[in-house]
């Protein structure tokens, strides 16, 4: 396990995520919500298990925003309350103990680890090159 700083833009908020480079399970996700919460073109993410996150600062401050998930579940977004990071994201059909990093925000990580799919590609914008197996939605489980 290899513990990846975070940080949000402001500075407020610092966090670590414990990540196992041998089972790195980096995703590129191309959603519309991804679209249009992050302003960009996709999302990097991991599923990590709750207990790999830690907050060193700013933890009990973040402010969440919730929305309804393809499953028809709760899904709830944490973010940076006052420069609005969004730091991880919680799909509450994943169960309590299960959260999902975004990766962006752990620079060394982004550099330790290629995505290893592609996912809600069917959301794709026509001019983006694929750079790992890409899935219409999610991969079959
Ligand atoms: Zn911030
Ligand atoms: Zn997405």
């Amino acid at each position: 396990m290899t513990s990846y700083n975070g940080k949000c833009h402001c500075g407020q908020t610092e966090w670590t995520v414990k990540l196992d480079k041998d089972k790195a399970n980096h995703v590129l996700c191309h959603c519309d919500t991804c679209k249009i919460l992050s302003g960009s073109a996709y999302t990097l993410n991991q599923i990590v298990p709750k207990d790999a996150l830690s907050f060193s600062k700013g933890g009990d401050s973040l402010k969440h925003y919730t929305y309804q998930g393809e499953s028809g579940k709760d899904v709830n977004c944490y973010y940076c309350p006052n420069c609005t990071s969004h730091v991880y994201h919680h799909q509450t059909v994943m169960g309590p103990d299960t959260v999902i990093a975004r990766t962006a925000l752990l620079p060394q990580a982004v550099k330790d680890f290629q995505p290893s799919a592609e996912i809600f590609g069917r959301a794709k914008m026509s001019w983006e090159k694929e750079v790992a197996q890409t899935f219409d939605t999610l991969p079959p489980s």
